[in-house]
């Protein structure tokens, strides 16, 4: 059990764990593929203070150095769902589950909406999870919806799993299996009568039981039902504190500006806000 779990490994989840560390609190930050976070794409930042003219690339991993060198727990993966439970959150993440006593939500900006039939066929079909949902379609036909870097690798694992895998993405895959057909189509729609029988792909519809959307992030509202948002973004106070007790919320999945600097400075303020939450529950214990 981790005192603080973040959800989101960008300048606001790093800074908020720099800060919780430095409050001796135990941080796990879970986060996704690098190649999938807007800062490690943008070539030029030149708003920063302090660092003029640097690389995404190159803030981000003195960023994450800071973190591991505060003794910041890490973890790659997607985290799927959170659940409350008493003073205890159990965060599902990909197969494994994890617990903690705060989170902190720092998982910037998710610009998907949902693809038609994809909340209607969730469970009876669709799913998020190759690795606990893979062995159920051995031997069937699925498709992998890529969006997140490491989505090839996924369909790669179904594949060599036993199912029979069609890649449809709006760019063409790095590190496909030659043996996946790959259908480019920027946007999908899922249909079938009462559970999963056909993706459709631009004009192309392909049969299929399972789909599985592999995005590299999640909606906040899906992460942790209940959770109120302002016009798309989780509504926090001045203490970045959620609708929810115990979950505190910083960076760009909080609002406006969508800027490092704010992310960082919304971070620190989740950081100490979440030690303080961690500190108060365990002396009411
Ligand atoms: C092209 C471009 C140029 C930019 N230029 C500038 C600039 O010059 N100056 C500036 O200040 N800002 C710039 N920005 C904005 C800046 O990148 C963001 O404001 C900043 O990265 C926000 O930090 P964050 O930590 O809130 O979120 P992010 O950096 O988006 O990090 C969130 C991370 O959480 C991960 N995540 C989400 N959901 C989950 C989940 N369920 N489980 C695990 N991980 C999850 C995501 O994959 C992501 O890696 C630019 C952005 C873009 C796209």
């Amino acid at each position: 059990m981790y005192d603080i779990a973040v959800i989101g490994s960008g300048p606001a989840g790093l800074s908020a764990a720099v800060q919780a560390r430095a409050r001796n609190r135990s941080v796990l930050v879970v986060g996704g593929d690098d190649r999938d976070n807007p800062l490690y794409k943008t070539p030029r930042i030149d708003n920063y203070l302090g660092f003029p003219q640097v690389s995404g690339k190159e803030l981000l991993e003195r960023f994450r150095a800071h973190a591991d060198g505060m003794g910041v727990a890490r973890k790659e993966g997607r985290v799927l769902n959170i659940m409350p439970m008493g003073d205890t959150f159990y965060l599902s993440i990909g197969s494994e589950m994890e617990q903690a006593r705060a989170i902190i939500l720092a998982t910037g900006v998710v610009w998907a909406n949902k693809y038609p039939g994809e909340a209607e066929y969730l469970g009876r079909g669709v799913s998020y999870c190759a690795t606990c949902d893979g062995m159920l379609y051995r031997g069937k036909e699925v498709v992998v919806v890529g969006k997140a870097a490491d989505a090839p690798q996924e369909a790669n694992y179904l594949q060599e799993l036993g199912c029979k895998v069609t890649y449809v993405s709006d760019k063409a895959p790095d590190g496909l299996r030659p043996d996946i057909p790959f259908v480019k189509a920027p946007k999908v729609e899922i249909t079938g009568e009462g559970k999963v029988e056909a993706l459709r792909a631009g004009s192309t519809t392909i049969p299929c039981e399972g789909v599985f959307i592999l995005r590299p992030s999640v909606a906040p509202a899906d992460l942790l039902p209940g959770l109120v948002l302002d016009n798309g973004y989780i509504q926090v106070d001045r203490n970045m504190a959620t609708s929810v007790p115990g979950v505190f919320a910083a960076g760009d999945c909080a609002g406006l500006p969508l800027q490092v600097s704010k992310a960082v400075g919304e971070g620190l303020v989740a950081g100490l806000r979440a030690a303080e939450y961690v500190d108060h529950i365990s002396h009411s214990i």
